[in-house]
């Protein structure tokens, strides 16, 4: 702009500069040929008195003082001319200027020479005598004068044109620093032309209406980060070329990596073939799913193409933690199978053994022998049977009434229940217990408390002991269930918590064991919000300690 400005400047500059010489070389010209004009008309009318009152020899005492006069007769002929002479000269009746004063008494005109640079200016006057003067001047015309004064005219030019470049630069600067120094953030506070206001003030608008679409996409793009950000399942924006557009935290976690992926291609985020085909799977297919394991855990994948137009515009790729909902299924179907085998032995024991009687394939002394056998394994059945009715109460997750239970008297209840199978074994039950209430529902204490005694008598030795601790720890309560006992090796430790697990099969059973009393127990001390560890050693004994909120 400053340079439009500058060259506007100067041009017009230039071209005032310019026509200013010209128009006051045509009027100086034109001045002094009126000058001219007047002094050759007067010097004429002086001339003629003289060639009237002294005849020739007033011409020829005239030789040489500057303008040319020329005396011609009436038909025409030249008489006296003060720089040519007369007889080489040809008949003038024919000129312009002799003609007309002839005719009207005064005569004047203008020839131009040969080469355009000089114009003769005539005026000739009819004396009474019936001749005609003639007084004739040259002087340059008005481009020979132009171009005469050439060299005048560049120098003064040149000056001009310095000096209108000087103050193009100024103005041209003037204008536009103002402009310059407008902030366009904020143009209502510019100090600058009166004329821009309008515009100005339609900036600002602008301006305004921006920074509110600005904002509206920015509380959206928020919105949108907080919502996917809270998301469990991962989420996935894929552009049509494959680049990452979003990417929420659930899915920076399964990938295992951070925001600075957004905008880079998929394949710098995952690289697995499973994935990139599933992609390709969407894109043709619409849509693909697929089950992936990462970190020992279940994901489920699903893939959407994304269209707009009928056109392609990106993925969506969509990661759900399918773990919890893989392994129940997988529990589901172990826990059905086990459950079917464990009702199966005990059944085909009774039915073995009824037949047995039923034929009179049993001596009369072994009868009571096969029928206890129907009496335990009738029994077992039904613990078994009570056990997976308390276990699926459990995965019911049905809302137990709950009540204020003094921990230390229901310790001692259950301890009670438990004494005969104690006494036959010979194990001493005690316990120190704190008066602790605890507001739960009774069956699950029941079952936590009952279950670990009776694992501590079963798996103990003859003579051995078993110890409840109870004790109040801020709060929380504490219990411990003691006993010296055969103890668990190690490697079974972690897994003794698992439904139907048992570290040997065949004394579980023979002393009743179903292998879902330490899941039972597990399960309600979830429910209650506790947790439960086991610290064992074979030969020694074991303690399994759980710890509960007391919520009073
Ligand atoms: P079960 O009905 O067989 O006792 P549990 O679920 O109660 O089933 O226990 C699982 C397994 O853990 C048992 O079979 C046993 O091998 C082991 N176990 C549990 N408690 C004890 C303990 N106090 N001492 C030694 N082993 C134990």
């Amino acid at each position: 702009m400053t340079k439009k400005i500058f060259q506007s400047v100067l041009l017009a500059c230039a071209a005032v500069m310019i026509a200013c010489i010209f128009l006051f070389l045509g009027v100086l010209y034109n001045y002094y040929g009126d000058l001219q004009a007047t002094q050759l008309e007067q010097e004429l009318g002086m001339a003629c008195v003289g060639v009237q009152q002294q005849g020739e020899g007033y011409l020829q005492a005239l030789d040489d003082s500057g303008c040319r006069l020329t005396w011609i007769a009436a038909d025409g002929t030249v008489l006296y001319d003060t720089t040519t002479e007369a007889s080489q000269m040809e008949n003038h009746a024919a000129r312009e200027e002799i003609s007309q004063a002839l005719s009207t008494g005064f005569g004047e005109s203008a020839r131009y020479s040969a080469t355009l640079t000089q114009q003769t200016r005539y005026f000739a006057r009819l004396m009474e005598d019936g001749t005609v003067l003639r007084i004739s001047d040259s002087r340059m015309t008005v481009w020979a004068l132009a171009l005469a004064s050439i060299q005048p005219i560049c120098v003064i030019l040149a000056i001009a044109l310095i000096l209108s470049g000087l103050l193009a630069a100024r103005l041209s600067r003037n204008i536009v620093q103002p402009l310059e120094a407008i902030d366009l953030d904020r143009p209502l506070e510019a100090d600058t032309y009166e004329e821009l206001a309008p515009l100005l003030s339609r900036l600002e608008q602008q301006h305004r209406q921006i920074r509110n679409q600005q904002q509206h996409l920015e509380d959206r793009e928020r919105e949108f980060r907080a919502v996917a950000d809270n998301m469990t399942e991962g989420l996935v924006l894929l552009s049509a070329r494959g680049t990452i557009l979003s990417i929420n935290h659930a899915a920076l976690r399964f990938f295992g990596s951070t925001d600075a992926c957004i905008g880079q291609d998929f394949i710098t985020l995952d690289r697995s073939r499973e994935i990139e085909d599933a992609i390709r799977e969407a894109e043709l297919d619409r849509r693909a799913e697929r089950i992936l394991s990462r970190g020992g855990r279940e994901y489920q994948l699903g893939i959407s193409r994304v269209e707009e137009g009928g056109k392609e515009s990106g993925v969506v790729l969509l990661i759900f933690d399918v773990t919890e909902k893989v392994f129940a299924e997988r529990n589901r179907r172990e826990f059905t199978a086990n459950v079917s085998h464990e009702l199966k032995t005990p059944l085909q024991s009774i039915m073995g053994s009824a037949e047995l009687l039923e034929n009179g394939l049993v001596r009369p002394e072994d009868t009571q022998v096969f029928l206890r056998r129907i009496r335990e394994q009738s029994a077992r059945l039904v613990r078994l049977i009570d056990d997976i009715i308390h276990l699926s109460q459990l995965d019911e997750k049905a809302e137990l009434p709950v009540e204020k239970i003094s921990l230390d008297d229901l310790a001692k209840q259950e301890i009670q229940s438990l004494s005969a199978a104690a006494e036959a074994q010979n194990i001493t039950v005690s316990y120190d217990a704190s008066p602790v209430c605890i507001t739960a529902p009774r069956p699950l204490l029941h079952e936590i408390l009952y279950n670990l005694l009776d694992n501590a008598i079963k798996y103990n030795v003859p003579g051995g002991k078993v110890f409840l601790e109870i004790t109040r720890k801020g709060k929380n309560v504490a219990l411990t269930v003691r006993d010296t006992g055969i103890g668990i090796p190690p490697e079974h430790q972690s897994r003794i918590f698992e439904r139907f697990y048992r570290v040997d099969k065949s004394h579980s059973r023979q002393i009743g064991g179903t292998g879902l009393g330490l899941s039972i127990v597990k399960h309600a001390v979830l429910d209650l919000g506790g947790e439960i560890s086991v610290q064992s050693a074979p030969g020694k004994g074991t303690a399994i300690l759980v710890t509960l909120p007391v919520k009073e």
